[in-house]
C-alpha cells in the first residue's frame, strides 16, 4: 500500500513543474510556491502591446536528443518544429553564421573554401598548437585559432561573464559546435527542435493543471515552511537557503531592453550576436520565431540583452558561473554536503544544483530523479 503525502515544491520553473506533475500523477498532494507573480520560471513568455510574443527572460529555444523528454512535453500541448539559427554581426555590418562553419571562415578570411576537408585543413593551419587546453580560451585557440576566437568569443565572453576566456571553463564555449560544412543551425544534430505552439507560459499552465497540484504565486520560501509537509523539493538558490554562510555562489544576470521597430529586414535568424566590445551581447527578433506574431500592428519587438552581476539586477539569477579553476563548483559541493544533512529536502534545477543546464537537461534530470524518489518511497 502506498502511503500518500504532502509535498512542497519551491519554484514553478521546469524543475518544479516536472516534479509537481510527476508527484501529482503518483497520487501525492503538491503545493507549488514561487516568489515571482507568474509560473514558468525563466521560460515564461507573454504577448506584448506590439502583438509579439516575447520570452520574458531571453530566448528559450527547445532542443534535445533525449526523446523521452520531448515525448513527456508533448503530452501538454502541440509543438511547432523550429530550427534555430544565429548570425553574428561583423565589424563591417555583415552577418556571419554562428557557430563557426565553412561560410563563416570564407566570410571572415575572404577565402573560397568549398569542402569540409578544406575547412578542416584551414582551421588546422590557423589553430594554435595547445596539447592540453585548460580553459575556454585555450580550447578555442587550439580549435579555431586566434582570429576567430578574438572576433566571436573574446569580447562576447568578457561582456557575458565579466571574465576573460582564459578564466572560463571550456565547457561554456563547447556549447557551440564547430562545423566544417555549411550547416548553419545553432543546435545541429539535435533530433527534436521545436517551440510550444501556444507559448511556454501556456505549456506550464497545462503541466500544472492537475487536481492534486495547488500553485501559490508571489510567495517567498520562509525557513521552516517545509515542516508542514512530508518532503520539499527546492529549486531556490542553495546558497541563499543556507544564508550564504559559506560564501556566495555567483550568477550572471541580464537586463532586457525592449525596442519597438516599424521596419525590419529578412535575415534568416531570430537572434543576432554582437561582436563589438560595448556592453550588449545579442538581440532577439521575436517575430522570426514561429507563432510569435499574434496580431499585425505594423510594429515588431526586439529585445537587446545587457549582462550584469545578479546582485546588480535585483538578485535575478540566470547563469551559474563555471570558471576554469572550478572554485564555485567546489563551493557548491560544500553547500551540497550541508543539504544532504536535511532529512526532508532535496535541491533541484539550475539554482538548486548550481549547474548551467538547458531546459531539456532540467526536465530529464527531474523525470529520472522524481521517479527514483517515488520508487524509493514505495519500497521504503
Ligand atoms: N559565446 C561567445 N560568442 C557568441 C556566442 C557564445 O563568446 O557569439 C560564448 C559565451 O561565453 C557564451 C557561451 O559561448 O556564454 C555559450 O553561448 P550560448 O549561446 O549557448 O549561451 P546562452 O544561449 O545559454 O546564453
Amino acid at each position: 500500500m502506498v502511503e500518500m503525502s504532502r509535498i512542497l515544491i519551491v519554484g514553478a520553473g521546469f524543475a518544479g513543474a516536472t516534479y509537481a506533475r510527476s508527484l501529482a500523477e503518483a497520487g501525492y498532494t503538491v503545493q507549488v510556491i514561487d516568489r515571482r507573480d507568474h509560473i514558468g520560471g525563466n521560460a515564461a513568455d507573454f504577448v506584448d502591446a506590439n502583438g509579439v510574443r516575447v520570452h520574458r527572460y531571453g530566448p528559450h529555444l527547445f532542443h534535445t536528443n533525449t526523446t523521452p523528454v520531448f515525448e513527456w512535453l508533448r503530452r501538454f500541448g502541440t509543438w511547432t518544429p523550429y530550427l534555430h539559427r544565429v548570425r553574428a554581426i561583423l565589424p563591417d555590418g555583415r552577418f556571419a553564421p554562428l557557430p563557426v562553419n565553412l561560410d563563416t571562415i570564407n566570410m571572415v578570411f575572404g577565402e573560397t573554401l568549398r569542402s569540409e576537408a578544406d575547412a578542416a585543413g584551414f582551421l588546422r593551419r590557423v589553430s594554435v598548437p595547445i596539447a592540453d587546453p585548460r580553459n575556454a580560451g585555450e580550447h578555442l585557440r587550439s580549435r579555431i585559432g586566434d582570429t576567430l576566437t578574438d572576433l566571436f568569443f573574446r569580447p562576447y565572453t568578457r561582456k557575458m561573464w565579466g571574465l576573460e576566456l582564459e578564466e572560463m571553463d571550456a565547457s561554456v564555449v563547447k556549447r557551440l559546435p564547430i562545423r566544417f560544412d555549411t550547416n548553419d543551425q545553432y543546435f545541429p544534430g539535435d533530433r527534436h527542435q521545436a517551440l510550444p505552439t501556444e507559448g511556454y507560459s501556456k505549456l506550464f499552465e497545462t503541466i500544472l493543471a492537475h487536481p492534486n497540484i495547488t500553485v501559490a504565486l508571489s510567495v517567498d520560501y520562509v525557513p521552516g515552511m517545509e515542516r508542514d509537509y512530508d518532503f520539499c523539493f527546492n529549486s531556490m538558490a542553495i546558497d541563499e537557503f543556507f544564508g550564504y554562510r559559506l560564501g556566495d555562489l555567483p550568477y550572471r544576470s541580464l537586463r532586457f531592453h525592449q525596442k519597438t521597430v516599424t521596419a525590419w529586414d529578412d535575415q534568416p535568424c531570430s537572434v543576432r550576436n554582437y561582436t563589438d566590445d560595448g556592453k550588449f551581447t545579442r538581440e532577439a527578433w521575436w517575430h522570426c520565431l514561429p507563432n510569435h506574431l499574434h496580431a499585425e500592428t505594423g510594429r515588431r519587438t526586439i529585445t537587446v540583452e545587457e549582462p550584469c552581476d545578479y546582485r546588480e539586477n535585483d538578485n535575478e539569477r540566470y547563469y551559474p558561473v563555471k570558471t576554469a579553476d572550478g572554485r564555485y563548483q567546489a563551493l557548491y559541493q560544500d553547500y551540497r554536503a550541508l543539504a544532504e544533512e536535511l532529512p526532508n529536502m532535496a535541491f533541484i534545477g539550475r539554482c538548486g544544483t548550481y549547474q548551467y543546464l538547458d531546459m531539456d537537461q532540467v526536465i530529464n534530470q527531474s523525470l529520472l530523479a522524481v521517479r527514483r524518489w517515488i520508487e524509493g518511497r514505495r519500497v521504503g
